[in-house]
């Protein structure tokens, strides 16, 4: 047996190192069986409070993986690499943690990567590259709800993890964003960098048992942006506009238009194509939101007011740089409040 472990642990190792450049105990521990690759991978990706329940083994066959381990790493003459896991959250980066206790000795331990002095560098920087915002699927039959609004999150809606619960992606304030699913790698990458906020989005696959991407989320002027630098001829170009177009269905173009001409009584000095886009975004992004719950006719002042606001707030200001580096919405928009109210105030009727 305990040469077996020594075997397993080297040929873990090995493997790991092989591939990624770069290996821990933690990843020896997947190499072996003992943590579940994707369980490993959800933790990775912030999903999960800490491994301690998804680690398999006795202490007494810890101490022989880690002391094989670094036997190996010794010999191997690889050096540690000083940076620790980190997973994206709203309020910037969060060091992940391995055990429920979180005792910093034991967490250094087990966060310790080590990589060939040659490529130290390179994997160093890799593994100090921001992560990416996750956002969820539901898969769960079962409705759960936001921790913020109580609001039902229902199977396929989606959601953020966050430490104290789910939270759905209006408190998120991320629900301005689009969604652009895979297959199309240069679009999702330009997509990406046009997009001062953006989230990958991940589904949880029974079947696979693993989280899976399924795209990403930007705002959609990046994704406008995106496509039509993908597309140069003009031709092509025109027929995108058009198919745009038709995702507003019919009874949504008469409630869109009906609230394009309110905002242009309330919000005479808006630009015609502000309120067209305001109108247009309002509508689409479907029921429960400002404006959709109520027909038409009875467009409330306030509500219009509430979408004007979010428009000026997303593309006039600097309020989705200021979310994506990590301040929390309501700092975000104590920031931005003052120059809103100078736009709104530009855009009203005099009374
Ligand atoms: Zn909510």
């Amino acid at each position: 047996m305990a040469k077996n472990v020594r075997k397993r642990v080297r040929d873990a190792a090995e493997s790991w190192l092989g591939k990624e450049k770069v290996v821990g105990p933690l990843e020896v521990l997947v190499g072996m069986n003992l943590l579940v690759f994707s369980s490993y991978q959800a933790w990775l990706k912030g999903l999960l409070r800490d491994l301690e329940v998804q680690i398999q083994g006795g202490p007494k066959l810890h101490a022989q993986v880690i002391r094989h381990f670094l036997e190996w790493v010794q010999e191997k003459g690889l050096e540690p690499i000083d940076s620790p896991y980190i997973a994206a959250s709203r309020s910037g980066s969060k060091k992940l943690q391995v055990f429920e206790a979180g005792d910093e000795e034991l967490e250094k331990f087990y966060t310790t990567r080590f990589a060939a002095p040659g490529a130290k560098e390179r994997v160093q920087k890799k593994l100090e590259k921001k992560p990416d915002l996750v956002v969820m699927v539901s898969a769960s039959r079962k409705e759960r709800e936001c921790v913020h609004c109580k609001t039902l999150i229902y199977k396929g809606t989606l959601f953020l993890m966050e430490d104290h619960g789910l939270v759905c992606l209006e408190c998120a304030d991320m629900d301005h964003l689009v969604f652009l699913p895979s297959g199309d790698a240069a679009l999702t990458r330009r997509s990406r960098k046009y997009s001062a906020l953006s989230a990958v989005v991940v589904e949880f696959s029974r079947s696979r048992g693993r989280h899976e991407r399924q795209g990403i989320l930007v705002t959609e002027s990046a994704l406008h942006q995106a496509e039509e630098e993908c597309v140069k001829d003009a031709d092509i170009r025109a027929e995108l506009r058009e198919r745009r177009r038709e995702r507003v269905v019919k009874e949504d173009e008469v409630f869109a238009r009906d609230m394009a001409n309110a905002l242009s009584v309330w919000y005479p000095n808006c630009p015609a194509d502000e309120i067209e886009s305001i109108a247009y975004h309002t509508t689409v992004r479907g029921s429960g939101r400002v404006g959709r719950s109520s027909s038409a006719k009875e467009l409330e002042r306030d509500a219009l007011r509430l979408a004007v606001i979010a428009h000026i707030r997303h593309q006039h200001t600097n309020y989705d740089h200021l979310l994506m580096s990590g301040i929390s919405r309501e700092e975000a928009r104590r920031r931005v409040r003052e120059k809103v109210d100078k736009i709104l105030l530009g855009w009203e009727a005099e009374e």
